[in-house]
C-alpha cells in the first residue's frame, strides 16, 4: 500500500483511495491523471482484493491501452488478466463475443475497417453496373455513417430481408446503401459504428445481458474522458448503474475529437449527471519544465470556451522554447536534424527520447528524407512511412513500369483502376509469359487482342504506357508522373475514392519531385531517381531499435517525450485549412487545443518549426498565429522572417478572422457571489478589463483564479 501511494501527491492519493461512488479528476496536461488512474487500478486489485475481471478501464487508443496494461502489470504482477484495460471498441468486442448469437451473428464476426468498406462498395458498384463518379464512395460511406448515428437500423438489419429505409438519400443511394448493409451482413462484418450500436441493441433487447455486465463490473474507470461521445458516455453510465462506481479523468483543454462527436460537457457537467459526484483537482505539473508549461498555458488561454485552471511546475527551470523559421522545408529539416544530433551528443540522449510531431501525415516527408540522408533511425507510429503508403507505391509503380517494365509494378497497377483483368485472366497472362519467356507487360502487349483478353481495359492500358514511354524522351520526371497518373486513370480513380489524404500525398509526391529537379540543376534521370527512391522504401521498421519517433499529434495524445519537435507550425496546417474555411471560433479552438496537446507532450526541450515557400496546394506558407499569440519572452526565435512576409501573414490571419463569438461578456460586479461548475462558490475579487477576466476567490481554493468573462457557466448566486 505504501508502495502504491508513495510517489503520489495528496490529491492523487485522494483520487486513488476514493474507490466508491462517482469521482472525476479534472486537471491539466502532465498533472498525473493517468498515473493516478493506473495506481487506483492497482489499489483496487491489491488492497481491496477485487479481481481484475470485475473492473473495466477504458482508454482512448490501443497504444494507450497497451501502455496502461504495461504499467498496471508492473504494479500488480504479470499473471493477472488485464483484458479489461481496453478501448471502447475493444470492450464492445468482448461483449459481442459472448452474446452476439442472440442477434443471429456468429461469434467470429469480422471487423471492417475503412479499406474493407471500400472493397465492399467496389463490388457493389460492379454488380450494379454503376460508374464510380466523383466522391461517390465517400458520399455513400458518409450516409452510411449518418444512418448509423442511431441504432434503429440494427433491428432491421439483423432480421433477414427487411432493410431500413434511408432518409434523405435519393433512390439510387438508398439502393446502394441497402445493398451495402446486406453485403455487410453476408460477410458478418461490423464496422466501428456497428460495434457500439450492436452492444446497445443487445443491452436493450436482452436485459439479462446488460445485467450480467452491470453485475460483473464493480468498478469502471475512463481515461481521456473529455473525448467521450454521447454514446460512449451512455455506455459507461449504463454499466455503472448497479454498483455506482465510476471514476473519470480528463482535461477539457485536450478535447481533440469534437469533429467525431466528442463532447467535453460530460466531463464539465459531470455533477449534473451524477449529483453525488466528488471532484478532485490536480494542480502540480510533473512532466514539463516551467518554460514549456508557461507556453502551453499561455497558448490555451486564447481559447474562449474553456474553464481556466492553472498549474504549478514541479520541475526545475530548463531551457527556453525555441521557434525556428527556415527559408524552405529542406532548411527546416536540416536544422532539426542538426539539433537532434546535438541533443544526442551533448545530453547523451537516446534517439527514442526524441519525438517529431505534426498535424497531418504528409508533413513527415521532408524530415524522413533528411533522417535517411543522415543515416538516423526513425519509426513512424500510427501510420505509414511516406514512401510506403499505398498511393505513393502505386504512383511510383507507374514510373517503374514505364522505365523498367518489371512484373512487380505491373501486378501492382494493371488492374488499378479495374480493367477487368482479374484472377483468371491474370493466370492466363502468367502462363503465356512462362511459355514465351516474356515479362508480364510484354505478354499482355503480345496477346492484347487474344479472345481471352477482349472486353478488358488491356488495350487502353498498353496504349497509355506506350505513349508515356514515348513522352519520356522529352518530359521531365515530374511531368511524366503527372501525365501517367492522368492517362492511366489512376488519379481519377483516387478522386472517386474521395480520400483527401491520399490525394494530398500524391500532390506532395509531385511537389517533392519538382523540388528535387529544381535543386539538381541538371535533368533528373528517371532510372536514377527510382533507384534513389528504392533506398527510401527499403525499410527495416518495427524492430526494437533505438529510433526517433514520428507521429501525428492525435497519436501522441497522453504520451510524453523528453525532446519534442513540433514541425509545420504553419497557417492552414496548424490551424488547418478546414478549420479556417469554416470561419467558426469553435473549429479554430479545436486546432488550438491540438497545438496545446502537442506542446504539453514535451518534458525537457521543445522546438516549434516552420518554413517559407508554398504548400502542396500552391498556397503561400505563413507562420502559424499560434506562435505569435503568446508573450514574446516565452519563446527564443531563430531564423529571420522578413517584414514583408510577416505583414502578409498578418493580413492572411486577419482575413480568416473568426467572427462568430456570440457570447457577450457577462457583467457581474466586484463583490458578487458566483457559482462555478468545477470550483464551486466564490466571490469576485477584481475585474481585469484588459484581459477580460474576473479574479474570483473560490471558497474551496487557497488563491484566486482568473475566469474569463466570456465563460458562460458562471452563475450569479
Ligand atoms: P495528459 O493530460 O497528457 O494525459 P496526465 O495528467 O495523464 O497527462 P501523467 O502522464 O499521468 O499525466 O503524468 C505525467 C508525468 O508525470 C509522468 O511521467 C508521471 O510519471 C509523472 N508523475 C505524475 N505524478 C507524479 C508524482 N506525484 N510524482 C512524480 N512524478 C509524477
Ligand atoms: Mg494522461
Amino acid at each position: 500500500m505504501e508502495e502504491l501511494l508513495n510517489g503520489l501527491n495528496n490529491a492523487q492519493q485522494e483520487a486513488v483511495v476514493s474507490t466508491e461512488g462517482y469521482v472525476r479528476v479534472i486537471a491539466g496536461a502532465g498533472s498525473g491523471k493517468t498515473r493516478a488512474l493506473t495506481h487506483r487500478y492497482a489499489f483496487i486489485v491489491n488492497e481491496l482484493g477485487i479481481d481484475p475481471s470485475n473492473m473495466l478501464s477504458v482508454t482512448f487508443t490501443n497504444k494507450a491501452a497497451h501502455e496502461m496494461r504495461r504499467r498496471v502489470k508492473k504494479l500488480i504482477g504479470g499473471e493477472q488478466d488485464t483484458g479489461f484495460i481496453t478501448t471502447y471498441h475493444g470492450f464492445c468486442v468482448r461483449v459481442l463475443r459472448e452474446d452476439i448469437h442472440r442477434l443471429f451473428y456468429p461469434k467470429n464476426f469480422v471487423i471492417l475497417d475503412v479499406e474493407d468498406q471500400k472493397v465492399l462498395l467496389r463490388e457493389i458498384f460492379e454488380d450494379m453496373g454503376l460508374k464510380m463518379n466523383d466522391k461517390t464512395f465517400k458520399r455513400i460511406l458518409d450516409k452510411v455513417g449518418m444512418l448509423k448515428g442511431n441504432t434503429h437500423y440494427v433491428q432491421q438489419m439483423i432480421l433477414r430481408g427487411e432493410m431500413p429505409a434511408v432518409e434523405k438519400a435519393g433512390d439510387l443511394d438508398s439502393q446502394i446503401i441497402q445493398y451495402y448493409l446486406k453485403k455487410q451482413k453476408r460477410v458478418y462484418g461490423l464496422d466501428f459504428d456497428d460495434l457500439l450500436n450492436f452492444v446497445f441493441v443487445l443491452f436493450e433487447q436482452y436485459k439479462e445481458v446488460l445485467e450480467k455486465w452491470q453485475d460483473r463490473l464493480y468498478y469502471l474507470q475512463v481515461d481521456e474522458f473529455q473525448d467521450s461521445s454521447f454514446k460512449q458516455f451512455e455506455l459507461v453510465k449504463m454499466l455503472s448503474e448497479k454498483h455506482g462506481n465510476l471514476f473519470v479523468v480528463g482535461d477539457p483543454d485536450q478535447t481533440i475529437y469534437e469533429w467525431r462527436g466528442a463532447d467535453p460537457k460530460y466531463m464539465v457537467d459531470f455533477e449534473e449527471y451524477f449529483p453525488e459526484a466528488q471532484t478532485v483537482l490536480l494542480k502540480e505539473n510533473y512532466r514539463s519544465t516551467p518554460e514549456i508549461l508557461s507556453l502551453g498555458n499561455a497558448l490555451i488561454q486564447n481559447n474562449y470556451f474553456r474553464v481556466d485552471k492553472d498549474m504549478t511546475p514541479i520541475n526545475p527551470p530548463g531551457v527556453k522554447v525555441i521557434h525556428y523559421h527556415g527559408k524552405d522545408e529542406i532548411q527546416e529539416s536540416k536544422w532539426i536534424v542538426q539539433q537532434m544530433k546535438r541533443i544526442v551528443e551533448q545530453n547523451q540522449a537516446r534517439l527514442s527520447e526524441i519525438a517529431v510531431l505534426y498535424r497531418a501525415n504528409y508533413l513527415s516527408r521532408f524530415i524522413e528524407q533528411e533522417l535517411i540522408a543522415e543515416n538516423i533511425e526513425y519509426t513512424i507510429y500510427g501510420g505509414f512511412k511516406f514512401f510506403d503508403r499505398m498511393e505513393i507505391k502505386d504512383a511510383l509503380a507507374h514510373l517503374r513500369l514505364i522505365a523498367v517494365g518489371d512484373d512487380l509494378s505491373f501486378n501492382r497497377i494493371v488492374n488499378v483502376p479495374k480493367r477487368q483483368i482479374g484472377k483468371k485472366r491474370m493466370s492466363f497472362i502468367r502462363q503465356k509469359a512462362e511459355e514465351d519467356r516474356l515479362s508480364l507487360y510484354q505478354t499482355l502487349k503480345k496477346y492484347a487482342d487474344h479472345e481471352r483478353l477482349q472486353r478488358t481495359g488491356a488495350e487502353s492500358f498498353i496504349n497509355a504506357i506506350e505513349s508515356l514511354r514515348e513522352k519520356r524522351k522529352t518530359m521531365k520526371v515530374s511531368e511524366l508522373l503527372q501525365e501517367a497518373l492522368q492517362v492511366t486513370g489512376y488519379e481519377a480513380y483516387r478522386r472517386e475514392d474521395g480520400d483527401q489524404q491520399r490525394l494530398d500525398n500524391l500532390a506532395e509526391l509531385l511537389h517533392s519531385i519538382v523540388q528535387y529537379e529544381q535543386t539538381l540543376g541538371e535533368t533528373l534521370d528517371l532510372e536514377e531517381y527510382l533507384q534513389m527512391l528504392s533506398l527510401y522504401t527499403d525499410d527495416d521498421r518495427e524492430d526494437q531499435m533505438d529510433s526517433i519517433k514520428l507521429m501525428t499529434i492525435h497519436t501522441a495524445k497522453g504520451l510524453e517525450f523528453p525532446y519534442v519537435f513540433l514541425i509545420g507550425v504553419t497557417e492552414s496546417v496548424l490551424p488547418n485549412v478546414r478549420a479556417l474555411r469554416q470561419r467558426k471560433e469553435r473549429a479554430l479552438e479545436e486546432e488550438r487545443r491540438l497545438a496545446y496537446v502537442a506542446v504539453t507532450r514535451a518534458k525537457r526541450e521543445l522546438y516549434l518549426t516552420e518554413s517559407e515557400g508554398f504548400q502542396n496546394g500552391g498556397q503561400k506558407k505563413y507562420p502559424s498565429r499560434f506562435i505569435f499569440e503568446v508573450e514574446d519572452e516565452l519563446i527564443d526565435r531563430i531564423g529571420e522572417i522578413d517584414e514583408g512576409l510577416m505583414d502578409e501573414a498578418k493580413e492572411f490571419i486577419k482575413a480568416s478572422h473568426h467572427m462568430d463569438i456570440t457570447s457577450p461578456a457577462s457583467h457581474y460586479e466586484k463583490g458578487i457571489r458566483v457559482k462555478h461548475p468545477v470550483f464551486g462558490e466564490g466571490t469576485i475579487e477584481d475585474i481585469d478589463e484588459k484581459k477580460n477576466n474576473y479574479l474570483i476567490f473560490f471558497d474551496q481554493l487557497k488563491s484566486p483564479r482568473p475566469i474569463s468573462r466570456n465563460f458562460k457557466k458562471l452563475e450569479k448566486l
